[in-house]
């Protein structure tokens, strides 16, 4: 592949979304440093934001049909549907046209549908997933026992032998929105189809799992796949670029980081997609005040209106609100020393990755059962409970966990365990590391099929 001998070409096609978006462009990234040509399929208005990718090509394959997204006419279901039909004939096109023969199809999990396009055209494909293995097993698992009668119990208990102790939590989520449980449950339908299944996870992490479904696919976990700058602080390969969903203010929450003790600040954020009640909200703001940490709080525009009047002014001394972050370099500063999470697959990956002990929040599907790995199976963070009556995490509850991440005897063991995670995902991505290997061998395969 060297002296510009011929290149593999990958297409890769992430579903649009933050969370699908950041996993799938770094492993392109690495694919590209590895000598595979890669092209990037994805919505119009991506494309033109992520123009700095120059190691990569980005394709626009999708625009109009978001309109409306799931809110317009037909919900959900019919807006995947539409999708479907409109990505579907965009890829054939540009597959059967492409002047560089394209020589296999990574697709997010959540196009199962794709796989069949690739094998019409006789190309291989692979299957990425962004959530979690565990996750995944436990979709299996919901799946095959028709567990779907029984949504609405929290938190159903697996069958010890798959070393998952919580199937992601269907419940209300599921009932209200039934598109929902149809479209995760879809991720499966086609995965036998598969030549791989790729996982944001790597073997140390998830090692029981991971052997559980590789008994059915040929699983490779290629994780994390966060820049490797933020892994080891080196600035050699990456010069970082990403998918950000909104503008981060970066040096002003940077600069306002810089001011505080080492590993002092509670930084919290629920990701890109949760939506917590303002009840929620409103014991979340007052717990993080009676805590008496500072901390740093990203609160989507579209969330503002739920802080209790007067907050933000009313805590300006130890906290920061802000609406978007560059949350890999939040987690990598060293005044941070835990996250409120909302356990969405990415932010636990980063946070296990970066040695940040966690606060778990989860609101819906496989933040579930990230949550309970998180506190314990990983041993990297605290659960916060949920008070059974309000149905909500109390402002004392939210306090008492805040300190015993930060200041209690409690904190140690959390922090070894959170220094040993860090470690392990820092050699699964190095030279020689497990998810190193299995990119090699992955692309070894891609280039054999040429
Ligand atoms: N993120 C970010 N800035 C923020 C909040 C989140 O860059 O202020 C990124 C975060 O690093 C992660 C992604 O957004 O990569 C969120 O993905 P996740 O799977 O955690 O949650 P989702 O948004 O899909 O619920």
């Amino acid at each position: 592949m060297e002296g510009g001998a011929y290149k593999p070409h990958v297409l890769v096609l992430p579903q649009d979304g933050q969370g699908h978006m950041n996993p799938m462009l770094q492993f392109s990234k690495r694919l590209a440093s590895k000598g595979i040509k890669v092209t990037v399929a994805t919505f119009v208005s991506a494309t033109k934001t992520m123009k700095r990718a120059s190691m990569i090509t980005f394709y626009p394959i999708y625009d109009d049909v978001t309109e409306g997204g799931m809110h317009g006419p037909g919900g959900l279901k019919a807006f995947i549907e539409k999708f479907q039909t409109i990505v579907s004939k965009n890829l054939l096109d540009f597959i059967k046209t492409s002047k560089h023969q394209i020589n296999c199809l990574v697709y997010d999990a959540n196009l199962h549908w794709a796989i069949d396009i690739a094998i019409g055209l006789g190309i291989p494909g692979a299957a990425f997933f962004t959530q979690s293995c565990a996750a995944i097993s436990g979709y299996h698992m919901l799946n095959e026992e028709m567990l779907l009668s029984d949504q609405s119990s929290a938190d159903p208990e697996l069958p010890p032998a798959l070393g998952v102790p919580n199937v992601p939590n269907m419940g209300s989520e599921s009932g209200r929105f039934p598109a929902i449980l149809q479209h995760i449950l879809g991720q499966l339908s086609d995965l036998e189809k598969a030549d791989w299944v790729l996982f944001n996870s790597f073997d140390e992490l998830e090692g029981e799992v991971v052997k559980e479904l590789s008994k059915r696919y040929s699983v490779k976990t290629i994780g994390p796949t966060i820049p490797s700058m933020y892994l080891d602080k080196r600035l050699e390969d990456d010069i970082y670029y990403g998918f950000n969903l909104f503008k981060p203010d970066k040096d002003f929450c940077l600069n306002w980081l810089n001011t505080k003790e080492i590993r002092s600040v509670v930084y919290v954020s629920f990701g890109s997609v949760a939506v917590l009640n303002a009840e929620q909200m409103e014991e979340l703001a007052w717990g993080l005040k009676q805590s008496n940490n500072s901390f740093l709080w990203v609160v989507r525009a579209s969330e503002k209106e739920k802080l209790p009047t007067n907050f933000i002014e009313e805590t300006s001394e130890k906290g920061l609100v802000i609406t978007w972050c560059p949350q890999l370099e939040v987690l990598s500063h060293e005044a941070v020393g835990c996250f409120m999470t909302h356990c969405g697959w990415n932010s636990t990956l980063e946070s296990v990755s970066l040695g940040v002990p966690m606060l778990a929040m989860p609101q819906f599907l496989d933040q579930f059962s990230d949550a309970k790995f998180v506190e314990e199976v990983w041993g990297v963070g605290l659960r916060p409970k949920v008070d059974t009556e309000k149905r909500i995490v109390t402002r004392e509850e939210i306090q008492v966990c805040i300190n015993a991440v930060l200041n209690d005897e409690k904190k140690e063991v959390i922090k070894k365990n959170a220094k040993k995670w860090k470690e392990l995902a820092k050699e699964a991505v190095d030279k020689g590391g497990s998810s190193d290997k299995n990119i090699e061998e992955f692309v070894a395969w891609i280039v054999a099929n040429c």
